[in-house]
């Protein structure tokens, strides 16, 4: 399921110390090119507060504004604030995929010892097996691709569900101009296991 914009930004770490920010970003979520009167109405402030609130969300990139021209008031513009979705957006899968490469990283770590002597319970990488033709070095007996570890199980599900995520965000801006159901790629390539004989 899409996340809300709020839910969003709480994940990529953006705190928003002001509540009236908040209530600005809630009120723009409900609507496009809302104008600025409107919104210093809604939250009970005046337009120049409520500009400043806009300003400081321009200036994080996460609002846009038109301007047009005041047919009342020469010289006096009107703003109609929208939320940066496309920004926010990239944003958020920028901050995915960040997360996506520590947890790999992560779980390429956890991983490293990933064959175990059956009768020492020594762990080694498989590159240490290799050499020792998958016999232990401390007592001889033979090493065995280890059970993966709760670490591992826990990471590997993390990632999986970051990968779905990023899956449905760049869905999302795919389907924009023209909803296609996009071929299903292969959840992951499955690698090889290596087994001692
Ligand atoms: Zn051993």
């Amino acid at each position: 399921m899409a996340k809300t914009l709020l839910q969003m930004l709480e994940e990529i770490g953006v705190s928003l110390v002001d509540e009236m920010l908040l209530k600005v970003l809630k009120l723009l979520e409900k609507g496009k090119d809302v104008p600025e009167d409107a919104i210093a109405a809604k939250l009970k402030i005046k337009v120049n507060a409520t500009r400043k609130l806009l300003y400081q969300l321009s200036s994080r990139g996460f609002v846009t504004y038109n301007k047009k021209r005041d047919p009342k008031k020469k010289w006096w513009y009107l703003y109609f604030w929208s939320l940066d979705m496309d920004r926010i957006r990239a944003l958020y899968l920028e901050h995915k995929l960040r997360t996506l490469q520590q947890k790999r990283a992560e779980l390429e770590a956890e991983q490293k010892f990933a064959f175990e002597c059956q009768s020492c319970q020594r762990k080694y990488s498989y590159e240490d097996a290799l050499e020792t033709d998958f016999s232990c070095p401390a007592c001889g007996s033979i090493l065995v691709e280890a059970k993966p570890t709760k670490p591992v199980l826990k990471l590997k599900g993390e990632i999986e569900g970051i990968e779905k995520e990023i899956e449905i965000i760049a869905a999302a801006k795919v389907a924009k101009p023209k909803a296609k159901p996009a071929p299903k790629p292969k959840a992951k390539p499955v690698k090889k296991k290596k087994k001692g004989k």
